[in-house]
């Protein structure tokens, strides 16, 4: 019997998919992909795909990589695993270390590695209660995150999200997370405010919120440099530094979420650097091995550190790890893709590349009477599309306008992604995309939106 199944029915059959819908996987079934090259995928008829999203925002070298392959199969030969609790080491991981340091923006420290961005910024968390227990302020645990924001999934991670879709049937957030507003003007800014007045806007909200809540209780804040999944939010660039006065006034510490923006998204190695900020903490995943294989880690400052190491006299052992921290495939991974990163150029390539994004998506968007906004940084863009520009009013959400496009957009053979908090699709391509490759991205979402919009009237 399972012999004649085809693996959409099999996959439909047993297969428990993140992020979907239950019901409607059992009608439509999966889209099965068996082969990625560059930036095109092909499915199991043949069919070729542009990925417009690197997967989920993460393989920028491409699909394919041969040095890549070589590297694993090299280091699987060498030394497939080994942990690293109690002081045991491996070669890859201690020169990934090293070389993240030597990267970093501010004064980082020391790595401690995971497996994906939800489990890092769950150690963040556990790092930043365990710096003010070994600093004797047992109150000071509450964390500041922001709508939109997307962190994880998590019991941590996914309380620190500021989108609903994240929390409904999970009973979170938990309670010691609590939020301020996003940096979205389109829809955070008063008719005529300024950029200076929105921005102090949100600062003073953010001191409200600290005094409110008591700052003897507030930990850290958490922020991504543009929120990716909450819609390609691009703070305005006076944002960080006023944010992080406030921060510094009441010693909560900043932990930099950098698993979209890292290594290169943004045009330079990391969006803090982009967006003046100097974390305390800095997350990253996704492009440290354009996820050829898992890895995330956790970047602590020099002042953390201190008083972290310093934390063995109270309590021992650090007793938090994993099984697979620090695992010397993914380190040796991670190598090979920051050499080809560097080697190649392809931080300054993504950088070109998001300015011919832009001016595509703005040649075919940004005079559409059904676009709110086109917006994006470096290689991530965004079309945000709404019911009216004048006034501005958003499309009834049931009307899921956004993943329409999207769905078109498949059957023409580019794969965009809807986001969740808003009607908007993301653009954040592989950074070996040609520029060709982008012309054709942008033009089929046009028709797409153009095809969408004949049936919504
Ligand atoms: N942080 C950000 C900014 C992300 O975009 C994501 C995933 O998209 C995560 C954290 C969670 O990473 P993971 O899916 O590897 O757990």
């Amino acid at each position: 019997m399972q012999a004649r199944m085809t693996i959409e029915d099999i996959d439909k059959e047993f297969f428990f998919h993140p992020f979907t819908h239950v019901r409607e996987h059992e009608r439509v079934g999966p889209l099965t992909i068996v082969e990625g090259h560059g930036s095109t995928l092909t499915d199991t008829r043949g069919r070729a795909y542009l990925d417009a999203m690197a997967g989920l925002w993460c393989v920028n070298i491409g699909y394919g990589n041969a040095e890549m392959a070589e590297t694993l199969r090299d280091q699987t030969e060498r030394l497939a695993y080994y942990h690293t609790f109690a002081s045991m080491g491996n070669e890859p991981v201690a020169r990934l270390a090293q070389r993240l340091i030597a990267m970093a923006p501010g004064s980082m420290s020391k790595v401690f590695f995971g497996n994906s961005g939800s489990d890092a910024n769950d150690t963040q968390v556990k790092l930043v209660w365990y710096y003010n227990n070994v600093l004797g302020r047992p109150e000071k645990k509450k964390i500041i995150s922001r709508d939109r924001g997307y962190h994880g999934v998590t019991v941590m991670s996914g309380s620190l999200c500021g989108l609903p879709n994240m929390h409904a049937g999970f009973d979170l957030p938990l309670p010691m997370v609590h939020f301020v507003r996003a940096p979205h003007r389109l829809w955070e800014a008063e008719p005529g405010q300024s950029e200076e007045e929105f921005v102090q806007g949100l600062a003073d909200e953010l001191e409200r919120l600290i005094l409110a809540e008591g700052p003897d209780t507030v930990a850290a804040f958490i922020a991504e440099p543009v929120q990716a999944a909450g819609g390609v939010i691009v703070p305005p660039k006076s944002y960080f530094p006023a944010i992080q006065e406030v921060l510094r006034k009441y010693d909560v510490l900043l932990i930099a979420d950098e698993v979209v923006c890292g290594f290169g998204r943004l045009g330079q190695n990391f969006g803090s650097e982009v967006f003046g900020m100097t974390p305390d903490l800095i997350t990253v995943a996704k492009g440290i091995t354009s996820a050829y294989i898992p890895l995330s880690a956790c970047l602590v400052s020099e002042s953390v550190w201190d008083v972290i190491a310093s934390g063995s006299d109270k309590y021992g052992v650090f007793s938090h790890g994993y099984t697979y921290s620090a695992h010397p495939l993914a380190a040796a991974a991670a190598m090979t893709n920051l050499d080809i990163i560097e080697r190649d150029g392809l931080i300054p390539q993504a950088k070109a590349r998001g300015e011919r994004l832009a001016e595509r998506l703005r040649a075919e968007f940004g005079d559409h009477p059904l676009v709110g906004e086109v917006r994006g940084d470096g290689l991530l863009g965004a079309v945000e599309f709404v019911r009216s520009t004048d006034p501005l009013t958003a499309f009834d959400p049931a009307l899921k306008v956004a993943p329409a496009v999207v769905r078109r957009s498949r059957e023409l053979g580019v794969i965009s992604r809807a986001l969740p908090a808003a009607d908007t699709i993301a653009f954040s391509p592989p950074f070996v995309v040609t520029e060709a490759e982008i012309d054709e991205m942008a033009a089929v979402a046009r028709r797409a939106l153009d095809d969408v919009a004949a049936e919504l009237r």
